[in-house]
């Protein structure tokens, strides 16, 4: 039998970031606001025209990114912010650490927003987080409307979708602010990092001076400095700026972007086409106005009742292959349930039936298509063993 790739390792990282950790690790000078030109200050500038956004700000984390979201927009302690129920654990918690309160919306079985419980809750909240989950975009011109209409402001976590676009306009430049991770199992890899990119003059000087731009450090921005005098001394420093190393770390990683997305689209589409073959295996559409960049493959598992699905995640295990059904493991923190740390955790059926039988299956850019053939034949063969125990034996 071929063997199994490993969907975990990571790609290394390219050899000008090397040598550039090295000259700083020569210098010493490892914190963003020491030099004018550092690093990170760079990376923003590259981002930022990357993304056709006019400011990018680098943080800590895609977590502190959303917090510091939050706290730009000023929302009030105890606001509501309506964030999916299918997302992962840290978008919960980001609310909570800006003193706000997360309403959940129902995610249907295609991962995405469902638009009549979104309208419906919409009416209650003072902002929205919309987590493009495993890089599924949700229909982005009914939540832009609906958002606009009631003048609550939209705030893009796409973690997971650096690299997709939705009628040909990046991801993350369709709310006031977008904000990515620069954590090992995204597309660019600094082990943790985050960003977040807006428009927005006085949202970004506020984020800028709350990540920890304290006394006139700011000025080292190039953001309108009318929107700093006026916020100066104004807000806490929540110290979550980006190290020096992390930024030199991402900076060469952005030409390998677009290949990473190709590929993992590529790849992503190779094994879907695979897996819809069979009866037991649904692989959603994408909606029509989005090019995706997936690095994962998420599929639906049809007429298998709980003892079969835990059979199937068991089989392909035993053939060296991790499938998460993420509402099967006890603890998988996309599963709203698992979220005790809030409050009130409501019962969500349409996010509760999805994610007891979706799958989840890591598929990096770097796999090559033989790769893939290898992952897609260990999952048709397990759900083939579960399903028709006499044909899968007759194919061995
Ligand atoms: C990884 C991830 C985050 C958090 O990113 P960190 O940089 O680890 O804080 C938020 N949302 C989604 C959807 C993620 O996958």
């Amino acid at each position: 039998m071929p063997t199994i790739p490993n969907v975990y390792d990571a790609e290394p990282i390219p050899h000008a970031a090397m040598a550039e950790v090295q000259r700083i690790l020569g210098s010493g000078d490892l914190f963003r606001y020491t030099a004018d030109q550092s690093p990170v200050a760079q990376l923003e500038t590259e981002f930022a025209e990357m993304m056709g956004s006019k400011y990018a700000l680098a943080v800590s984390s895609c977590s502190a990114a959303l917090f510091l979201s939050l706290k730009a927009i000023g929302l009030p302690r105890d606001a509501k912010v309506l964030i999916p129920a299918f997302t992962f654990g840290a978008v919960p918690s980001a609310v909570i650490h800006a003193d706000c309160i997360p309403v959940l919306c129902e995610c249907g079985d295609n991962y995405r927003i469902d638009l009549e419980d979104f309208a419906a809750k919409l009416a209650d909240v003072s902002a929205v987080i919309i987590s493009h989950m495993r890089g599924h975009t949700s229909d982005m011109d009914a939540i832009r409307k609906l958002c606009d209409q009631a003048h609550i402001p939209l705030i893009e976590d796409a973690a997971h979708s650096l690299g997709t676009t939705w009628h040909g306009q990046s991801i993350g430049t369709l709310g006031a602010i977008g904000c990515f991770s620069f954590q090992s199992y995204k597309l660019l890899n600094a082990g943790e990092g985050g960003i977040m990119i807006t428009d927005d003059p006085d949202l970004m000087a506020r984020a800028v001076i709350m990540s920890g731009a304290y006394e006139h450090n700011w000025k080292k921005h190039p953001v309108l400095q009318d929107s700093f005098a006026r916020w100066q001394n104004k807000l806490p420093l929540y110290n979550q700026r980006l190290n020096t190393l992390s930024a030199a770390i991402i900076r060469p990683q952005l030409d390998a972007l677009p290949r990473r997305v190709a590929n993992g689209r590529r790849n992503h589409d190779h094994v879907a086409k695979q897996l819809n073959q069979s009866p037991w295996i649904a692989v959603p559409e994408k909606l029509a106005p989005e090019e995706r960049a997936p690095d994962s493959i998420q599929f639906n598992l049809c007429n298998m009742d709980a003892d079969r699905t835990r059979q199937f995640v068991d089989t392909a295990a035993a053939a060296g292959l991790n499938v998460q059904v993420f509402g099967q493991s006890r603890d998988n923190a996309r599963a709203f349930w698992n979220w005790q740390f809030l409050t009130d955790v409501p019962e969500l059926p349409k996010t509760r039936a999805m994610l007891m039988r979706a799958c989840d299956v890591r598929l990096p850019a770097r796999l090559s298509v033989a790769d893939c053939d290898v992952i897609a034949r260990v999952i048709l063969k397990a759900a083939e063993t579960v399903m028709r125990p006499n044909r899968a034996l007759q194919q061995v």
